[in-house]
């Protein structure tokens, strides 16, 4: 109810008071998961601290996806490259406008990590266009080409497949190029005004050495900006963690990491194995009846599961780097019950959509005035 709609003056003036006492009372800092400069904008009014989730996949589609079908059919690192070279103005634009829209606030922009599927053309489609062309006798060179590589990447369980981290090893230069664009908005924003907060946020890691292999290639490339530039960036570069097999060697994944932050809707999904995609369409009806969830387990985290892999995970992230930052931009992030449980459990920051942060700054605040 707080934009668009114009409050009594009342109400409003108690609203805000008690929105002072939970922002005076909490212990975790706010943040807002957003990939526009509008969503920024508006959390940012919600009285958001920063962006705990820039996703960067929308940044891939629309015009953008000739580029990418480029980046797909390449038939060697030269021809990715030569795509990659095209997108990386398009990315440090769309970096330096959330820079611009955050204004010193700490932005984290994870890594591409696409469902392929989403991307790939669609094989039906390409199928069709070639079989039609081959009908008049013709070649559909472009079909044709697609649907080789296509049919190359097509798998059977995308959500399970090449993502996040394991594409940035599969094509380097992506990931080179997002950390080139990134460094190089900071640098740009730092020209134009005060200390931008740029931090890198790789997906999907499952092994300290997939963190180590791409640390390498995204320092590299921030300390190349640096050098032409003349500039010192602090761009601090993090983690996931979102996966069951991250959470149980989190020790090992933060010697890597310069912070945390738990990916709730894939831990869940990978903890108790079942498609986030699917849950309308599944058997969540029958447990709602057998009374085995109350809420959905995508809704309110499942405290003593995924709860109990964040709160490991968060220890021994910590056993091995006692002030690692740690957060949460899964979507439990801007649930009441979940938000009272992040702040059980020491994490550093929430990350929710922006119209949940008002909520997450008051419960935040209860979190910390019920113990008093
Ligand atoms: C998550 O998995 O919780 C997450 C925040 O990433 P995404 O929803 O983009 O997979
Ligand atoms: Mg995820």
């Amino acid at each position: 109810h707080f934009e668009g709609e114009k409050l009594d003056d009342d109400l409003a003036h108690a609203v805000a008071r008690i929105m002072a006492h939970a922002d005076g009372a909490r212990r975790l800092r706010v943040r807002t998961n957003a990939d526009t400069p509008e969503d920024a904008a508006r959390a940012r009014r919600f009285g958001a601290q920063g962006i705990g989730l820039c996703r960067t996949e929308h940044m891939f589609l629309g015009e953008r996806r000739e580029l990418v079908e480029k980046l797909i059919v390449a038939e060697d690192e030269a021809g990715q490259d030569e795509a990659l070279a095209a997108l990386l103005p398009l990315q440090r634009q769309d970096f330096t406008e959330i820079l611009e829209a955050m204004d010193g606030l700490p932005v984290t922009i994870r890594l591409l990590d696409p469902p392929l599927h989403e991307f790939l053309p669609d094989l039906t489609d390409l199928s069709v266009e070639a079989a039609l062309a081959e009908e008049r006798g013709q070649v559909d060179e472009r079909a044709a080409t697609l649907l080789t590589h296509v049919r190359r990447l097509h798998e059977q369980n995308p959500m399970l497949g090449l993502r996040g981290v394991r594409l940035g090893i599969q094509i380097p230069g992506l990931f080179r190029m997002q950390a080139r664009a990134i460094a190089e908005a900071a640098a740009d924003r730092l020209a134009v005004h005060g200390r931008p907060q740029a931090e890198i946020m790789v997906p999907l890691v499952a092994s300290v050495r997939e963190l180590q292999i791409v640390r390498t290639q995204l320092e590299r490339e921030i300390a190349q900006v640096q050098e032409s530039r003349g500039v010192r960036l602090d761009i601090s570069i993090g983690t996931m963690i979102e996966l069951p097999r991250a959470a149980f060697l989190a020790d090992r994944i933060a010697t890597a990491a310069d912070f945390f932050s738990f990916g709730t809707n894939d831990l869940t999904q990978m903890a108790w194995g079942f498609s986030r995609d699917d849950v309308e369409s599944s058997f969540f009806a029958t447990y709602f009846q057998h009374g085995i969830f109350d809420v959905s387990p995508f809704e309110s985290l499942d405290q003593l599961g995924v709860g109990g892999m964040v709160e490991m995970g968060t220890t021994k992230g910590r056993e091995t780097k006692p002030d690692l930052k740690v957060g949460v931009c899964g979507e439990h992030g801007g649930d009441p019950l979940s938000v009272h449980f992040f702040d059980r459990v020491g994490l550093d920051y929430v990350s929710c959509s922006p119209f949940r942060v008002p909520v997450a700054r008051l419960e935040a605040g209860r979190s910390v005035l019920e113990k008093r």
